[in-house]
């Protein structure tokens, strides 16, 4: 292993996940990492990432996506959250129209903290919850269009497009090295 280590470059890739509380950010990060999905929403406890290496072109590349410790319901997310990130999932609710309401608050946010070439996506989450769904696709799409981002709904509770979700910023972010 030690080996093929030193014959490959390294692309270490920080993404962040930002948006209001209880929008899903936890659950996309453990069903796109584990596999998992944990409907019980307790707390994080402490800043976390979570490492998922990706092949792009024959290359590997390490994903670092970092989760809120639930500190966002204070508005509280610090600067070193943000520090070196190079791509972001801006999550909303999609039953929960005030979590797309504070959309433009985070992009907000995010310009402060990070270089205006961060690969952006919207995501609109829990799409599996279409009876009750409160922000329409077309919604999303213009929000996302007005701003230059990428756009997709996603369900971390049935997998939809989560690893598409994941896997659409970080090539960005590859392709925009070069
Ligand atoms: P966070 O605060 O943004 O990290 O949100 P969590 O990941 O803790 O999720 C908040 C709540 O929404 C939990 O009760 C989850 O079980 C639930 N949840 C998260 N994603 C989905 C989803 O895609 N569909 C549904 N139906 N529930 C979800
Ligand atoms: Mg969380």
């Amino acid at each position: 292993m030690g080996c093929q280590e030193e014959e490959s470059e390294e692309y270490l890739f920080k993404i962040v996940l930002i948006g209001d509380s209880a929008v899903g950010k936890s659950n996309l990060l453990s069903r796109f990492a584990r596999n998992e999905f944990d409907n019980n929403s307790k707390t994080t406890i402490g800043v976390e990432f979570q490492t998922q290496v990706v092949e792009i072109d024959g290359k590997e590349v390490k994903a670092q996506i970092w989760d809120t410790a639930g500190q966002e319901r204070f508005r509280a997310v610090t600067s070193a959250y943000y520090r070196g990130a190079v791509g972001a999932l801006v999550v909303y609710d999609i039953t929960r129209k005030s979590s797309f309401d504070s959309v433009q608050r985070w992009l907000d946010e995010l310009s402060i903290h990070c270089d205006n070439s961060v690969a952006r996506m919207l995501v609109g989450n829990k799409c599996d919850l279409e009876n009750i769904r409160d922000v329409s696709v077309e919604e999303g799409k213009s929000l996302a269009e007005e701003g230059g981002l990428f756009f997709i709904e996603t369900s971390a509770l049935d997998s939809t497009n989560v690893q598409s979700a994941f896997e659409i910023v970080i090539q960005e972010i590859y392709n925009n090295l070069s």
